[in-house]
């Protein structure tokens, strides 16, 4: 056999909890060290591990990303009542994805793996549409209030010399009714806005990006604003040498776009609507199993998981000693996309030519028929069997070998 293919500077590797965390041995022993001389720097997120180490190896995680540029993460418990007696719990630990994403200051981009034989439901999607969610305030940072007949309601800011500005929101005379308080940051928008024109540059695909300006004519605004300048700044001649675009349009043209297109961009969106579109987008491309998911940050570091969590139902069932069937292709293009961009940024071609072919065993397995059973249930193939979780690796590996 061929030398392992060697690694100058170390993936961050973040191990995880329970389907996932079996899921992660197994992609490791069976597809990658046979192949390469694996250099990570290990944290266990773990559950148990992170609560006897009260969240710090979470934070140390994140940092030691900052300091590599790429990690790699196995899907991790948030806890909630159920958690803490299950695991005897010190506190209820705040969810991993949430710390790492406020210390790098990242963006999520969702990329749909595609295979012959699982047909999105919108069939003309024939290329992926990445999703980029703006992560920050909006709805989700909100202050909000019911309000009696009688009331009336102002937004008023008080600037850093005492002086306030009030605005009426709306004068309840004839009615009980509710209100809400929203913000975002210019520089949070900023991050975001860079984070998306650097994947977009990555991934050499348009970037689309929609809001509601005609409505909203400061807020939303100042997101069209904000991404404009940037775009025209920093980002517009090298858009033009990649041979890509930056389109803004109202968010109500960009859906009916969205249901139109063939695929093949990046869609950003604000908070809300990256919320409820990266839902729909997911679903209408089949399976949560083939959904993969990389953090962004605006300085270009680089986090990769898959976008399902634990599949904790499969787990108890292994726990068993029952065969399980659990989709591990967005685990497996978690490890293949850290790889190649680890590749990328050390110039080793070696690496990222296996990370190419990782993914290429993986789409091949699939479309010879040979699949777990959430894709089995929805495949179009005539000679398809559904496999169990382990049997599905050993069939990428007798496809990987041969490459
Ligand atoms: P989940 O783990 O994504 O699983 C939900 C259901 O989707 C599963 O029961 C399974 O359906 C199906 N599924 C998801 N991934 C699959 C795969 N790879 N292969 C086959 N089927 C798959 O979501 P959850 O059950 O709501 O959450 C479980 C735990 O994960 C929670 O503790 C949550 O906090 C955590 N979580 C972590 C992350 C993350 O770390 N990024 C994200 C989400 C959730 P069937 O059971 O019908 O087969
Ligand atoms: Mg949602």
């Amino acid at each position: 056999m061929a030398d392992k293919i060697k690694m100058t500077t170390p993936l961050v590797e973040m191990d995880g909890d329970e389907m996932t965390r079996v899921i992660w041995k197994m992609i490791k022993d069976i597809l990658i060290l046979p192949y390469v001389d694996l250099k990570t720097e290990y944290y266990d997120l773990g559950l148990e591990h992170r609560n006897e180490t009260n969240d710090k190896v979470t934070v140390d995680s994140a940092e030691a990303t900052k300091k590599y540029g790429v990690a790699v993460k196995c899907a991790t418990i948030t806890p909630n009542a159920a958690r803490m007696t299950e695991y005897n719990l010190k506190e209820m630990w705040k969810s991993p994805n949430g710390t790492i994403r406020a210390i790098l200051d990242g963006t999520v981009f969702r990329k749909p793996i595609i295979v012959k034989g699982i047909t999105p439901f919108i069939p003309t999607w024939t290329k992926p549409i990445t999703i980029a969610r703006h992560a920050y305030g909006d709805i989700y940072k909100n202050t909000e209030m019911a309000v009696s007949q009688g009331s009336k309601a102002e937004l008023v800011v008080t600037d850093k010399d005492g002086n306030e500005t009030r605005k009426l929101i709306h004068d309840f005379k004839n009615s009980d009714g509710i209100v809400q308080g929203v913000h975002n940051l210019d520089s949070s928008i900023a991050s975001f806005a860079r984070a998306c024109f650097n994947y977009a540059l990555d991934a050499k695909e348009d970037l689309w990006f929609a809001s509601k300006d005609t409505i909203s004519k400061t807020y939303d605004h100042r997101f069209k604003d904000i991404f404009a300048e940037i775009f025209e700044n920093e980002y517009k001649a090298k858009f033009e040498a990649a041979g890509i675009e930056y389109f803004y349009t109202l968010i109500d043209d960009a859906v009916a776009r969205v249901i139109r297109s063939n695929g093949g961009y990046i869609w950003a969106c604000k908070n809300y609507d990256g919320d409820v579109m990266s839902d729909m987008v997911a679903t209408a491309f089949g399976s949560l199993g083939m959904m993969s998911s990389v953090l962004v940050s605006p300085d270009g570091v680089y986090e990769y998981e898959a976008a399902h969590g634990t599949v904790q139902r499969h787990y108890y069932k292994h726990l068993k000693g029952e065969k399980t069937s659990t989709n591990s292709v967005a685990t497996i293009f978690a490890w293949s996309g850290a790889l190649r961009k680890r590749g990328e940024l050390d110039q080793n071609s070696a690496l990222s030519e296996f990370a190419d072919k990782l993914e290429k065993a993986t789409i091949q397995t699939i479309e010879d028929g040979v699949m777990t059973g959430d894709l089995f249930a929805m495949s179009t193939l005539e000679n398809k069997q559904s496999v169990d979780t382990e049997t599905f690796l050993y069939e990428i590996n007798k496809r990987l070998r041969n490459m």
